[in-house]
C-alpha cells in the first residue's frame, strides 16, 4: 500500500514550527524545545471472529463509513492494550459475549480513510459464554450469519476474511 504519512508542520506539544534533522539516514522532523522527533506510525485495530455451528458472529453498522453494511466485531487498539485484549474487549462491548482467549489468524493492512494503512489484527475467539445482545449504538443488529452466504460487507478487509471462514476451525 503506497501511503504518505501526515506532513506535520508544528509540534503537537508546544505548537512551535518543527525543524529537520537526520536520524539513521532519514530526514525527520523534530521539536528542539520538547526533544520530540516525529516518527510516522500507523494505527492498529482488531476483529473478533466467533464461529459456531457453521455460523459467524457479525454486527450491522449504524454509523458511517459503510453505514448499513455488515462487519465483524472490531475496534481500534487503546494505548497500553495488547491486540488480543482489544479483540476480547470489543467482542464483549459489541455483542455481550465473553471470552478469555483468542488466536491470531492474520494481520491485514486496511484501506480506511480514517486511519490510512492501519493494521487490522484478525483474532479467532476460542471458547465463549454469555448472552448475545446488541448493546452499542454503533450497531443496529448483532447476529449469527451462515459462513457460506456473505452478506453486504463494507470494509474490504472484512470481505477478505469472510471469504476464508470455511478454512477456520470452530471457536
Ligand atoms: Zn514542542
Amino acid at each position: 500500500m503506497d501511503l504518505k504519512p501526515p506532513n506535520y508542520k508544528f509540534c503537537p506539544f508546544c505548537a512551535a514550527e518543527l525543524l529537520q534533522k537526520v536520524v539513521d539516514g532519514k530526514n525527520r522532523k523534530y521539536c528542539p524545545k520538547d526533544n520530540w522527533t516525529y516518527f510516522p506510525h500507523v494505527a492498529g485495530s482488531c476483529s473478533a471472529i466467533v464461529i459456531d455451528r457453521g455460523k459467524v458472529l457479525m454486527v450491522k453498522r449504524n454509523i458511517e463509513p459503510h453505514k448499513g453494511t455488515w462487519m465483524f466485531p472490531s475496534g481500534f487498539i487503546n494505548y497500553g492494550e495488547h491486540p488480543k485484549e482489544t479483540a476480547l474487549r470489543e467482542l464483549h462491548e459489541e455483542t455481550g459475549l465473553e471470552a478469555k482467549n483468542a488466536e491470531l489468524l492474520d494481520i491485514l493492512q486496511a484501506d480506511d480513510s480514517r486511519e490510512p494503512g492501519h493494521f487490522l489484527f484478525i483474532y479467532k475467539i476460542i471458547g465463549f459464554s454469555g448472552e448475545l445482545k446488541n448493546q452499542e449504538d454503533e450497531n443496529t443488529e448483532v447476529t449469527w450469519v451462515n459462513i457460506n452466504s456473505q452478506p453486504t460487507i463494507g470494509w474490504q478487509t472484512h470481505q477478505q476474511v469472510f471469504s476464508k471462514l470455511n478454512t477456520f476451525s470452530p471457536s
